[in-house]
């Protein structure tokens, strides 16, 4: 029986702002993404039996139904029971590189490759845009891992805006090994300490919003030295003060020659953008050398222009 294998990229947010509540309880957000090289690879099979099976290689990830990649399976044989009786169950297996719990929206682009491959498997025919509607209703950053590259996103970060594709800026990435953060605790303290300042009214967010017009206009410029000036996270308000560790890789970046450090989503991830794969060997050397703790990872890596993709075989 043939199988499906898709590389599914992390990304980064070159800019997170929040601007306020929303009434479906979430927060009305202004994000930059950006995929990255760094991903997981996720193969798809057939089963005989028409149950969904995950296999994962990190012990760390649930392979069970709360899995966001099985859950996306789950979603589609509800969507489509007649498929699923005439293809039968979904067999996953989930090779994980990018870490877990690290602001870099590893579970979400597992299930956003899930979606595109059983779309291919099942023949389905569905287009970008009907895969990313079945997407919102999994996660908010699940959309933009499919179609990738560099995006505006607005709303909950599931409406979604191409933006033009950066240059190849190289990337590097560290994470404390232990150190996964919770996204709902990040902006759940986030509203807890700052709530009481948000706009209230859709005409105060759209002033707001004004604050992002300098990096969309630095990305439509492909002005490298304005994109790294206008990086910007507002979860580094809660996650730095409560997360010491994090905030020293931030500090330890900003003393090396590169373009710009910021954290990456909720984190614990922190990354600096260079202009060369040689410039990052040299941080990721420096930075090593400075914090010579056996459970910080580095990960050197770069801009990528797609979201889910099919390995080449
Ligand atoms: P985001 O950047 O989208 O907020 P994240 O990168 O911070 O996400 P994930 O790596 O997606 O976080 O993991 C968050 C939680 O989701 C973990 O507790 C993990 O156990 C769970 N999880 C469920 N499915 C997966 C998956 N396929 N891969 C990784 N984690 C998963």
């Amino acid at each position: 029986m043939r199988s499906y294998c898709l590389i599914a990229p992390a990304k980064i947010n070159l800019y997170l702002q929040i601007l306020g509540n929303r009434p479906d309880g979430f927060h009305e957000l202004v994000m930059v993404l950006q995929s990255i090289d760094l991903a997981d690879v996720v193969t798809l099979r057939s089963r005989s039996t028409d149950d969904i099976r995950v296999a994962c290689d990190d012990p760390n990830v649930p392979a069970d139904p709360t899995n966001l990649a099985y859950r996306a399976a789950d979603l589609m044989v509800r969507q489509f029971p007649d498929y699923h009786a005439r293809f039968g169950g979904i067999d996953i297996d989930l090779q994980k590189r990018i870490p877990v719990g690290a602001g870099l929206a590893g579970g979400s682009t597992d299930a956003a490759a899930v979606l595109v491959g059983i779309n291919l498997m099942w023949h389905l025919g569905l287009t970008q845009g009907e895969l990313q509607d079945f997407a919102a209703m999994l996660g908010s950053d699940i959309p933009f891992c499919i179609s990738g590259g560099t995006a505006l996103a607005t709303c909950r970060g599931e409406k979604l805006d191409p933006l033009p594709d950066l240059t190849d800026l190289h990337v590097v990435l560290a994470k404390y090994r232990d150190l996964p953060i919770s996204t709902p605790w990040a902006y759940k303290t986030y509203r807890q300490n700052f709530g009481d300042t948000y706009p209230t009214t859709p005409a105060a967010w759209d002033a707001c919003k004004q604050k992002a017009g300098g990096m969309l206009s630095a990305i439509a410029h492909h002005d490298t030295q304005q994109i790294v000036s206008h990086l910007h996270n507002d979860l580094e308000r809660v996650v730095l003060p409560e997360y010491p560790k994090v905030q020293q890789l931030r500090d330890e970046f900003q003393t090396l020659e590169i373009l710009g450090t910021m954290m990456s989503g909720s984190g614990s991830t922190v990354f600096a953008l260079v202009e060369s794969l040689a410039q990052a060997e040299q941080v990721k050397a420096q930075m090593r050398r400075a914090l010579p703790d056996p459970d910080l990872d580095f990960w050197v890596t770069k801009f990528c222009q797609s979201g889910v993709r099919l390995a080449s075989r």
